[in-house]
């Protein structure tokens, strides 16, 4: 995974001509942390984990990321999707730094005193490294504002009331309007400004989603309600398909209770994995990295790709696909949107001041079309595909802010 990250990092610094020694600089991480966390659950049983922060880079701000509870959590995980955020934060001009983190667990198997328990000691481990101004985690893969409410109580416990060492919060605890459905709401802005680039209409087109977690769901809900038919969902556990359009609200109250699309009566089942080859015009792996690879990416049937997980594409099967001539927008601005509101929370939780629902919507908005047009204008006028084009948009930021700092009689050579 990291050498995903890596590959693409380098195909836009070669379009810059970056010097070896400042790809360096750029890519290495300023610190990792790697903690042992040993809980005594409710059954009395002694339960040993692994946590993780990986903070990739603070030259335009504090860093920022998301925290992931996930059996597949390690260094190597941590270190690439610090190294995401880093360059998600620069494509939309938040004023942030990249990192990432969480535990090497199965949070389905542990109950909720123990997560919380769990949470805690996690946060007593990397209190010093984390804060309001150093690096501000987020909910991600199996967190939620639940787990964020558990780490704002235990660090305010060391620090002192902080509400903004955190983001993804309830809304009833210093959490934002919008926040949840934020990168959905993203995920949809910039398929609008694409369509509208090929002078079509949500109206013309049909969705196939894979993952129906907070993104695929919101995106899902918000993509319908501009009048697209989302003909296929597929999840862990299967897949759901109606030509005519899957009633994605009647089919969110479905999974809350059943915690998976499958079974659901409004469309066919189908196999999950035929979730990729699906006959649609428009594709969203919003579930885990590598859901596109080499064994199926000549399967895609869709025109446009919107990548609403981290690293769903691997570089294999982003060359399969630009040869096909799909166009893909990348994970680094299309799934933006959730972090681009956690910047509205935290900005908030300092101000100690409210922002109404339709002002971050508007907002969100404005900053999610405004880093699809640099973007599509850096590719246009090199002739590069969008990743490559964002990459390069953000390295230009993150470069020219890390530099600054440290030259004197230098010229920062961008
Ligand atoms: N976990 C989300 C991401 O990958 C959100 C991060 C944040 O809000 O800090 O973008």
């Amino acid at each position: 995974m990291l050498s995903d990250s890596h590959f693409y990092f380098n195909k836009a610094a070669d379009v810059l001509n970056l010097a070896d020694n400042i790809r360096d600089i750029l890519l290495s991480p300023r610190r990792s942390i790697k903690v042992n966390i040993v809980i005594e659950s409710e059954n009395n049983e002694l339960l040993h984990f692994t946590g993780y922060r990986v903070q990739h880079n603070n030259a335009r701000g504090p860093m920022k990321g998301g925290l992931r509870f996930h059996p597949s959590m390690d260094e190597d995980h941590a270190g690439a999707l610090a190294n995401l955020m880093t360059w998600k934060t620069a494509v939309v001009d938040v004023p942030f730094g990249g990192a990432k983190g969480g535990i090497d667990c199965d949070p389905h198997s542990l109950s909720a005193k123990d997560l919380s328990l769990l949470t805690r000691r996690f946060v007593e481990e990397i209190k010093d490294v984390i804060g309001p101004t150093r690096d501000i985690p987020a909910p991600d893969v199996n967190t939620n504002a639940r787990v964020m409410s558990w780490i704002m109580d235990e660090y305010s416990k060391f620090e002192g009331f902080s509400p903004a060492v955190v983001t993804g919060k309830p809304l009833h605890l210093f959490g934002s309007e919008g926040r949840e459905e934020a990168t959905g709401r993203g995920i949809m802005n910039v398929l609008a400004e694409a369509l509208k680039e090929q002078n079509r209409d949500f109206s013309d087109i049909s969705v196939a989603v894979q993952g129906f977690g907070n993104v695929g769901s919101h995106a899902a809900r918000l993509i319908a309600e501009q009048g697209a038919r989302i003909v296929a969902v597929a999840d862990h556990s299967g897949g759901v398909a109606n030509p005519d359009g899957l009633d994605i609200a009647a089919l969110m109250e479905w999974v809350a209770i059943e915690k998976s699309v499958k079974g659901f009566a409004g469309g066919t089942p189908f196999n999950s994995a035929d979730i990729i080859g699906w006959h649609a015009d428009v594709l969203i792996p919003a579930a885990m990295e590598a859901a596109i690879t080499v064994e199926n990416a000549e399967q895609v049937r869709a025109a446009i790709i919107v990548e609403g997980a981290n690293g769903p594409t691997t570089p294999e099967a982003d060359e399969i696909l630009h040869k096909k001539g799909v166009l893909i927008i990348p994970d680094i601005l299309a799934n933006a949107g959730g972090v681009t509101v956690s910047y509205f929370e935290w900005t908030q939780n300092i101000q100690q001041f409210r922002w109404e629902h339709q002002r971050i919507n508007d907002e969100l908005g404005k900053m999610m079309r405004k880093a699809y047009r640099s973007v599509h204008e850096i590719s246009r006028e090199k002739g590069i595909d969008m990743r490559t084009a964002a990459f390069v948009l953000a390295i230009r930021r993150v470069a020219k802010a890390a530099l600054a700092r440290v030259y004197i009689n230098t010229k920062v050579p961008l």
